[in-house]
């Protein structure tokens, strides 16, 4: 059965049903915190903090992050507490609490549906695709949640970034509604614009899950970043520019670098184009950014599609797939911004 609902999720990425308008979730959020608790347990050796627990409608949460910053990269222990209720026996959660924790929440990947509002909702919960959020775009002030933040939801598919990999394993999943593109005759994908009341909303609902796990700019991506022979996803209309400028999500390049590798590499652009050395410095580049290219020395066609899916998000005046000089320059200014630690 799971196999037939699979193949059927696969096949038709196509939705049909009515809204559920009423899709409710709880608002309580515990915020995070940087006063500390007020009792501290001294052992021999180092002063452990004790984690306080606050209950909202039977869902227990930490509300203070005792977490160790100097041995993490991503150091936040707020947030819901599961744990296991073993007949007979009392599990306690504030004796010993560990520094070297984190979030299994370390992407957040963005989407659009290519369906209207109503379809969306029927493919995203009927269907062997989810995500744990949908946006839609009927003007209203309500996000639906499809699938807790602590389970994986179904919206990367095969994926990765950088040296991570099945992206659905480790990344929130936000689907927004857009019809996505048509072909004109030629082939080129015409994309229909997002509006920007769905942006503001986007943007709202990014930054909460940013902060909440503390997840880096270099992880705030496109489905065709992480998947770029299979997706267009949420495609060069989505304003990536906008939710860095105004919101401060994402990754963009500084101007000024970007100019500089302008300069360089209109000095002999044409000429080294088609150097397999060259081509392979490209693809080198893409890769250590973190798309998941193999370096050949050859314009493939996974590297003009990897191309394309890094246009789409940082240079999406032009879409072409072809790497030409200031493509390169922006490149090269991500990189040296955004280096892989
Ligand atoms: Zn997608």
């Amino acid at each position: 059965m799971r196999k037939i609902l699979y193949f059927i999720g696969l096949g038709t990425f196509i939705l049909s049903c009515a809204p559920q308008k009423n899709v409710k979730t709880s608002s309580y959020r515990p915020k995070p915190t940087t006063t500390q608790p007020k009792t501290v347990v001294k052992t021999p050796t180092t002063e452990k903090i004790k984690p306080q627990i606050t209950n909202d409608r039977g869902v227990e949460f930490f509300t203070t992050n005792i977490a160790d910053p100097t041995k993490n990269d991503n150091t936040i222990s707020y947030g819901s507490i599961v744990s296991a209720k073993p007949t007979g026996y009392k599990v306690v959660k504030t004796y010993f609490p560990a520094i070297a924790q984190n979030f299994r929440q370390r992407y957040l990947i963005l989407h659009y549906t290519a369906l209207p509002d109503d379809k969306s909702i029927t493919v995203l919960t009927q269907q062997a695709v989810s995500a744990h959020y949908l946006v839609n775009n009927t003007g209203d002030n309500e996000i639906y949640q499809l699938v807790d933040e602590n389970k994986r939801s179904y919206h990367a598919g095969v994926s990765s970034w950088r040296a991570d990999k099945n992206l659905n394993d480790t990344s929130i999943g936000i689907e927004i509604v857009n019809a996505g593109y048509t072909a004109d005759s030629i082939g080129k994908r015409l994309f229909v614009p997002f509006n920007d009341a769905q942006i503001r909303k986007v943007a709202a609902l990014a930054k909460d899950i940013i902060t909440r796990y503390q997840i880096p700019a270099t992880n705030v991506l496109a489905h065709s970043d992480i998947a770029p022979t299979r997706k267009q996803d949420p495609g060069p209309l989505f304003p990536w520019k906008k939710l860095y400028d105004e919101y401060q999500i994402g990754m963009w390049y500084d101007e000024a670098t970007k100019q500089s590798y302008y300069d360089l590499a209109t000095v002999d652009f044409a000429a080294k184009y088609n150097e397999p050395s060259f081509i392979f410095n490209v693809q080198t580049q893409l890769q250590k950014f973190g798309y998941g290219v193999e370096p050949g020395g050859k314009w493939d066609d996974a590297t003009k599609k990897t191309i394309e899916a890094f246009q789409y998000h940082f240079r999406p005046q032009n879409y072409d797939g072809i790497m030409d000089a200031e493509t390169w320059a922006i490149l090269q200014a991500l990189i040296q911004k955004y280096p892989v630690k």
